[in-house]
């Protein structure tokens, strides 16, 4: 991936740091974005005391100034991505008949509206360069539901439906558009339950483990790079067993 940039966005924690570091330990040139300044810093030192080539930068998807402004500093450094990695996503739960409209609100315009705004933003280079990957991260909660997630799972199936439409856009100019829909992935919450508990998550599970960010960050990798060159429109489920597509 030693010509390659990719962009990786909320690359300070989680599934979006392990990705950014797989990428970069792979020769690509990586920016990794963060909400806040001083995160975006800490994605960039991050990379460079790895030894790998990177920066980060500040990116509150659901601002569309900000998402612009993003855009506007890659240009600038010639780092317009080649690889974009949708990553970022967040929840606000709530059952439906408690749910805030500014809680549907700030989970849409962050999880669909920025994701639609940033990709649109990175096309054109790919579209001129006729090549380029683009890669969504799903959810298993976008097949199975979950209650609390109307919000959050709508978004999830939104991004299967946004993949497959624009991967029949840009298929003949070599740009491929996938998602990967990680299941029960080991992170600060699930490491915060109970062994009672996290022994139930482990029974729904055929693998009878959670996730890393690593195995996510694995399929990522694959879908980025040479083996996933005639793969587009496509979901890869990283859960264990626990949902077939
Ligand atoms: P996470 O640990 O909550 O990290 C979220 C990342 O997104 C952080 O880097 C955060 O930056 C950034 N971010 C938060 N709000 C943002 C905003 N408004 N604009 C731009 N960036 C923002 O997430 P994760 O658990 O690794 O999940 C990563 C992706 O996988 C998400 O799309 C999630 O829906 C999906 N997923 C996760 C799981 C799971 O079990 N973890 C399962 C299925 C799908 P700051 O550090 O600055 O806040």
């Amino acid at each position: 991936m030693q010509d390659e940039n990719a962009l990786v966005t909320g690359a300070s924690r989680g599934i979006g740091r392990a990705i950014a570091l797989a990428l970069a330990e792979n020769g690509a040139h990586v920016t990794g974005t963060a909400t806040t300044q001083e995160g975006a810093q800490q994605v960039g030192t991050l990379l460079n005391e790895a030894g790998f080539q990177g920066a980060g930068e500040p990116l509150q998807l659901q601002d569309p100034e900000s998402v612009s402004a993003l855009l506007a500093r890659l240009a600038e450094q010639d780092r317009m991505p080649t690889i974009l990695v949708n990553n970022a996503g967040i929840t606000r739960d709530n059952i439906l008949i408690r749910m805030k409209d500014e809680e549907w609100d700030d989970v849409l315009s962050t999880n669909l509206r920025g994701v639609f705004q940033l990709t649109r933003g990175c096309l054109r280079g790919m579209l001129k360069a006729r090549r380029g990957r683009i890669i969504n991260l799903s959810s298993v909660v976008a097949f199975i539901g979950n209650p609390g997630q109307t919000n959050y799972a709508s978004t999830k199936a939104g991004l299967i439906g946004f993949t497959r439409a624009l991967a029949q856009e840009v298929g003949l100019r070599g740009i491929t558009v996938n998602c990967v829909a990680p299941g029960f992935i080991e992170t600060d919450m699930t490491r915060a339950l109970s062994d009672e508990q996290q022994g139930e998550l482990r029974q729904r599970i055929p693998l009878q483990r959670l996730g890393t960010a690593e195995d996510v960050a694995a399929a990522v990798l694959y879908l980025a790079g040479g083996g996933g060159g005639y793969i587009t429109g496509e979901t890869l489920h990283v859960n264990g067993g626990m949902f077939m597509g």
